[in-house]
C-alpha cells in the first residue's frame, strides 16, 4: 500500500535549487538524488544497475494497462520528440510539451486525478509533425510488438485511430471511474484495459485463475478467457502470454543481477524471474516471501502491485523501484517497529480487533536510484507485500522514501502557507514543525498502521473481496488515523522519535485538516474525488468536523474560506471514534458501513470551493504535479560481460530520460540482446 504526499500543495518554489528542472504547466520535473550511491561497493553497484535495466525494461507495460492507445500513442510521441527537424516550430513546441506530461502520466490521464488531459495541438499539425519525422529516419523500426511503419500510408492508417483517444475528451474520459456517470459501470466508464469491452455484470461470478496479473476478455464463444501477463518458459511449456517482449527483458536484466545479489535477494531474485516467465501466483507469493524477509543496502521491488487502477480491486499495475538505504533515518524508524505491540494495545478500537503478537517489520529509509511503471515521485511511502498471506506470517517491509520528500521539499520549498493558514500561529509552527511532523507522520502510516489490527474469522483471508472499491480508501484512512491517533503518545518522547510533541503533532493536526482544502486543486473537474488518498483525507477531516462539534473549523474572510483546528483534543477524539469505526469495518468486512461513510464524506466536494482554491493557487504560481527524473546508471563492461564500473549522474532534461527508456526496444522483438549502456 503506499503513501502518497500529502504536503507539496502547500510548498513555495525556491529557486536556489535546481533539482527542479523543468515545468509544464501545473507539472513540475524534479531530480531524484541519491547520495549514498558513492558509498556503495562496486559490486553492489553492479547490482545497481542491473536492478535499475529491469525497472527500465517493464515501463513500457503501465501506458498499455492504463489505455488501449497508450503504447501506439507513446511511440508516436518519441518517435516525433526524436526527429523534431523541419517540424513546424510552434507545432513542435506543443507537441513536445505534451510528450512530456504524457511520459509523466504514463499516458493521457492525469495520475493522481484519472481525468484525461488534451493536446494544444491539432490532429493535422500531429500528422504533419508525424510525416515529416518519419521522412527523416522515424518508425523505421519496430517499437517492442508494434511494426515498424515505413510508409506514409503505414503512418496515417496507425495514426486515425488515435483521433478519438487523444482529441476527443468525452472518449475514454477517466482511467479509473470508481463513480461512473452516464448509466456505465465502474469498469465499463475506465479506460484501463484489464476488461475491455466487459461489463460488471459479464463478470458475475467469474473466477479468475490469475487475478493480478491477467486481462479478461471475452472469447469469439462468448466465454470468459484470461491472457495472462508473462514470458512463458524457456522449453516453451508454459507459452508466452501478454507483455512477454517486456517480461523477457526484465528476466534477462534480473538474470544479471542475481549474479551480483547476496544469496537471499538472489533467491527472491530467482523466484520473480520465475513468476514473471509463469505468471503463477504461487510464485509470487514465493518472491514475497523470500523478499519480505531480505533488508539488502541496495533493494528493490518490481512487479504487478497496487490495484488502485482497477475500479474492481484485483488488477495489479505494473510498477517497480530500485533504492539504496538511508541509514540514520532507517535507524530511527527500527525504533518505532520494535514497540509496534505497544502501539497495538493502546489503538482506540475493541480489543478483541487487537493482534497479540507481532512479526517485526522491516522499516528502512531510502533514496531511490530508478522509479518506473506505475510508481512516482510522490508516493513517500509504501508498506509491501500487499499479500495477506504473506505479511500475516512474515510481516511487511516499509520503505520511507526520503530522496523523494527531500527533493519536494528542495523543490518546492517554503510553504505557501501564507496563503492557507488560518493565522499566524500556524504559518510558524508549519515553518518550525511542518517537515519534522511530515516524516513522522509518514513513519507511523507505513510502521504502525497499515500493520495493525485483526480480521474476524469472517474474513480472516483479507477484507479487500469484502469492501471493494472501498478498501484502498479504508486501509489509507486507518493508517492515516493510526499516525494521528499516536502522535500524541509519550512514547514518541521517550524513544527519541519526535522533538516537541506538542508542536510537531498540532503541525501534524493542522496539515490532516487543511488537507480537505488544499487537496481540491487537484481535482479541476467534476464535484467528485476519486484517488484513494484524497478520499481518505476527505473523510478524515470532514467527518470529525461533523461528529466532533468545536474541533474542526471552516471559516470565511475577506472572501476567502479557510480551515482550522479549534481544539486539538476534540479533533484527537473524532480521529479516535473515525479509527475505532473503520478497525471494526474493516475487521468485519462491512461493506454498507464503508459505503456509507466514504459517500457522505470523501466523495463529494463543492465545485465553487474548488474553482476558489485553485483561483489562490493561480496567483501563487505554484506546480500541482511532480514528476520524479530518475538518476542516470551508465556501466562499462570486461570482456566476459562483468560490470566493471558504474557512474551515476543527474540529467536535467526529461526529454532524454524518456527517449532512452524508449530506446531501449527500438530494436524490435527478434535483438535480445542486452545493450549494455547507452
Ligand atoms: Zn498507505
Amino acid at each position: 500500500m503506499a503513501l502518497a504526499v500529502a504536503t507539496p500543495a502547500l510548498c513555495q518554489p525556491d529557486k536556489s535549487s535546481n533539482v527542479l528542472v523543468e515545468r509544464v504547466g501545473e507539472t513540475a520535473f524534479i531530480q531524484l538524488r541519491a547520495p549514498s550511491f558513492q558509498a556503495l561497493t562496486p559490486r553492489q553497484q553492479a547490482l545497481a544497475y542491473w536492478l535499475t535495466q529491469a525497472s527500465i525494461a517493464i515501463d513500457p507495460i503501465i501506458y498499455d494497462q492504463l489505455s488501449a492507445y497508450g503504447l501506439q500513442e507513446k511511440r508516436l510521441l518519441e518517435e516525433i520528440t526524436a526527429h523534431p527537424k523541419g517540424i513546424d516550430p510552434a507545432a513542435m513546441t506543443k507537441i513536445s510539451e505534451f510528450a512530456k506530461l504524457f511520459w509523466a502520466n504514463r499516458g493521457n490521464h492525469n495520475e493522481l486525478t484519472s481525468q484525461k488531459f488534451l493536446p494544444a495541438f491539432t490532429f493535422d499539425q500531429l500528422e504533419k509533425a508525424a510525416l515529416v519525422a518519419q521522412q527523416n529516419g522515424a518508425f523505421q523500426t519496430a517499437y517492442a510488438d508494434l511494426p515498424p511503419l515505413k510508409t506514409s500510408a503505414d503512418l496515417k492508417h496507425e495514426l486515425e485511430p488515435l483521433r478519438a483517444s487523444l482529441f476527443d475528451p468525452a472518449f475514454e474520459p477517466m482511467t479509473t471511474a470508481k463513480s461512473p456517470v452516464g448509466g456505465k459501470d465502474t469498469i465499463q466508464a475506465s479506460s484501463n484495459t484489464f476488461y475491455p469491452g466487459l461489463s460488471l455484470a459479464d463478470l458475475k461470478g467469474f473466477q479468475e485463475k490469475f487475478p493480478l496479473n491477467s486481462r479478461v476478455v471475452k472469447g469469439l464463444d462468448g466465454k470468459l478467457t484470461e491472457l495472462v501477463y508473462r514470458a512463458g518458459t524457456p522449453n516453451g511449456k508454459v507459452p508466452p502470454g501478454l507483455y512477454a517482449t517486456f517480461l523477457k527483458r526484465a528476466n534477462d536484466c534480473f538474470e544479471k543481477a542475481r549474479a551480483y545479489a547476496e544469496p537471499a535477494q538472489a533467491e527472491a531474485i530467482g523466484h520473480l524471474i520465475r513468476y514473471y516467465q509463469t505468471g503463477e501466483y504461487a510464485e509470487w507469493v514465493a518472491f514475497g516471501t523470500a523478499w519480505v524477509q531480505n533488508d539488502a543496502t541496495v533493494d528493490f521491488d518490481n512487479g504487478f502491485i497496487e490495484v488502485y487502477r482497477d475500479a474492481r480491486g484485483a488488477k495489479g499495475s505494473s510498477q517497480s523501484f530500485v533504492t539504496i538505504t538511508d541509514q540514520p533515518i532507517t535507524t530511527a524508524m527500527k525504533k518505532l517497529a520494535e514497540n509496534a505491540g505497544y502501539f497495538e494495545q493502546k489503538a482506540p478500537w475493541d480489543a478483541k480487533y487487537k493482534l497479540q503478537s507481532f512479526k517485526l517489520p522491516v522499516v528502512k529509509a531510502v533514496e531511490t536510484l530508478v522509479e518506473t511503471g506505475d510508481f512516482s515521485i510522490t508516493t513517500i511511502g509504501d508498506n509491501l507485500p500487499n499479500e495477506n498471506e504473506i505479511h500475516e506470517k512474515y510481516g511487511s517491509k516499509n520503505f520511507l522514501f526520503t530522496g523523494s520528500s527531500r527533493a519536494l521539499d528542495e523543490a518546492t520549498g517554503k510553504t505557501a502557507i501564507a496563503e492557507f493558514a488560518a493565522g499566524p500561529a500556524e504559518i510558524e509552527r508549519n515553518a518550525k514543525y511542518g517537515t519534522e511532523a511530515g516524516r513522522l507522520m509518514t513513519a507511523l502510516h507505513e510502521v504502525i498502521g497499515h500493520g495493525s489490527g485483526k480480521l474476524s474469522e469472517r474474513v480472516s483471508g483479507g477484507a479487500q473481496p469484502f469492501l471493494k472499491e472501498y478498501f484502498s480508501t479504508l486501509e489509507e484512512g486507518r493508517a492515516d488515523l493510526m499516525a494521528l491517533w499516536n502522535a500524541w503518545d509519550p512514547k514518541l518522547k521517550e524513544l527519541g522519535l519526535i522533538s516537541n510533541q506538542e508542536e510537531v503533532t498540532k503541525a501534524m493536526y493542522d496539515s490532516a485538516a487543511l488537507v480537505a482544502l488544499t487537496q481540491l486543486r487537484r481535482m479541476p473537474h467534476g464535484d467528485t474525488i476519486e484517488e484513494d488518498h484524497a478520499r481518505d483525507r476527505q473523510l478524515i477531516a470532514h467527518y470529525i468536523a461533523d461528529k466532533v462539534p468545536g474541533s474542526i473549523e471552516q471559516f470565511t474572510r475577506d472572501g476567502k474560506t479557510y480551515v482550522r483546528v479549534a481544539d486539538y483534543q476534540k479533533m484527537r477524539q473524532g480521529v479516535g471514534m473515525l479509527l475505532a469505526e473503520l478497525m471494526r469495518i474493516k475487521a468485519e468486512g462491512d461493506y454498507d458501513a464503508i459505503k456509507a461513510l466514504v459517500d457522505k464524506y470523501g466523495v463529494h466536494f463543492d465545485p465553487a470551493l474548488r474553482d476558489q482554491v485553485l483561483a489562490r493557487y493561480k496567483k501563487l504560481n505554484l506546480p500541482t504535479y511532480f514528476a520524479g527524473m530518475n538518476a542516470q546508471l551508465t556501466a562499462s563492461f570486461a570482456k566476459n560481460g562483468e560490470v566493471e564500473k558504474v557512474e551515476i549522474r543527474y540529467l536535467d532534461d526529461p526529454v532524454a530520460q524518456y527517449l532512452d527508456y524508449g530506446a531501449m526496444y527500438d530494436r524490435g522483438l527478434d535483438n535480445f540482446s542486452l545493450k549494455p549502456s547507452r
